[in-house]
């Protein structure tokens, strides 16, 4: 399995998905994290 920063070593997601899109990482930023797929927006 080819590494991603997505995955951790036990090859499971550290990143959220969009949970509108389903298939999609959210972008995470400081204060936010963004689906550049669908626009949606979680703040944290
Ligand atoms: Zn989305």
């Amino acid at each position: 399995m080819p590494r991603s920063d997505y995955y951790n070593d036990d090859g499971e997601l550290t990143k959220d998905m969009c949970p509108s899109c389903g298939d999609t990482v959210l972008a995470d930023h400081d204060d936010r994290q963004h689906c550049g797929k669908c626009d949606y927006t979680e703040w944290t």
